[in-house]
């Protein structure tokens, strides 16, 4: 009988997770507790909520739930718990690097503004990493469904704060809304400002979304981007200028971008050079965390272990992890082959 090697020991970066998305569900139950919100049924029924985020409606209602799971973090304590579960379901699953994305605007009002919030969250990622030895970064990700102005606030502020933990700059909700090139002035103060910028495209929108991002933010990597897939040139140009692709297979389907576990076009990139960071996006609202994206590579896509070794390269790669960090999980990933 063939060995079958455990994808949780398998050791990679995880580049795609959302601050609120990462919560366990457990814990929003006992936050909505203490806090006495009630929470739709969705979110309370012991399984991923059905979502269709192709049309808007299904959109909207995505983006309800998730709101009404983040006004259950009101503490800075409830932050603190937040990060550190989500370090360890990380770290369960595998990930030596996570760069965790959010939006502080979000979290502001009920933590004293916006410099307390990022501050708030960047010494709960300081000790999560500390207590559980995962390498962690912030992502800090303007809404495309604000002002362009406010995404430059957000820029500055995320460039003031680089040298404590923040690596990157995103750019988050609706691709079908507004234009990224509205955004590019704040792209542009993130990138002189040393951040990488990491915008969402090619999701619910077609390879035109993942061109601007390229044309008009300068992305370095593209959140999800698996919509490429339908264009070869584009493709040809992700693969020659080793653009990553953070592609979450599971969040993908939940939310109707393909059908089927099959249809997320893994092999389509792979096949085509383009990089990719496999990412669980929203785990407490698609049910399956950073391990599982690698199993629907493994289960659905027929990825051999020597492929999916190679896919966990790539993610580090594309990561903002130290060179020191990367050579010790590169080394780790070979040791998970030959070991
Ligand atoms: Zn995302």
């Amino acid at each position: 009988m063939e060995h079958v090697r455990d994808l949780t020991l398998l050791p990679k970066a995880h580049l795609h997770l959302h601050f609120t998305g990462s919560m366990r569900p457990s814990t929003l139950l006992e936050l909505a507790d203490k806090y006495g919100v009630r929470l739709p049924d969705a979110l309370t029924a012991g399984e991923p909520p059905k979502l269709r985020a192709t049309d808007e409606r299904g959109w909207f209602r995505f983006q309800r739930l998730y709101d009404a799971a983040r006004s259950c973090l009101r503490e800075p304590d409830d932050i603190r718990r937040l990060v550190r579960e989500a370090a360890e379901e990380d770290v369960r699953d595998g990930s030596g690097w996570l760069e965790i994305q959010v939006d502080p605007t979000s979290y502001a009002p009920l933590l004293g503004g916006m410099i307390p919030a990022v501050e708030i969250i960047l010494d709960a990622v300081d000790s999560a990493s500390r207590e559980t030895g995962l390498g962690m970064r912030v992502v800090i990700a303007a809404n495309r469904m604000k002002h362009p102005l406010d995404a430059r606030t957000l820029a500055r502020l995320a460039v003031r704060y680089g040298d404590r933990g923040i690596v990157g700059f995103g750019l988050s909700n609706d691709e079908r809304r507004g234009m990224a090139r509205d955004f590019d002035r704040a792209f542009a103060i993130a990138r002189e400002g040393g951040l990488l910028a990491a915008p969402h495209g090619g999701e619910l929108a077609g390879p035109a979304s993942v061109r601007d991002c390229l044309d008009d933010l300068h992305a370095s990597r593209i959140g999800h981007g698996v919509r490429a897939a339908e264009d070869p040139r584009l493709l040809q140009r992700l693969s020659d200028r080793q653009i990553t692709c953070e592609v979450c297979p599971a969040s993908n389907v939940a939310l109707g971008v393909y059908e089927r576990p099959e249809d997320v076009p893994l092999r389509t990139l792979f096949d085509a050079g383009v990089p990719m960071a496999l990412g669980a996006d929203d785990p407490l609202l698609f049910g399956s965390r950073l391990a599982a994206q690698y199993e629907i590579a493994r289960r659905h896509h027929a990825f051999t272990d020597q492929e999916l070794a190679e896919l966990a390269r790539q993610s580090v790669r594309a990561s903002a992890a130290p060179e020191e960090v990367q050579a010790k999980l590169l080394a780790g990933i070979d040791h998970w082959l030959t070991g």
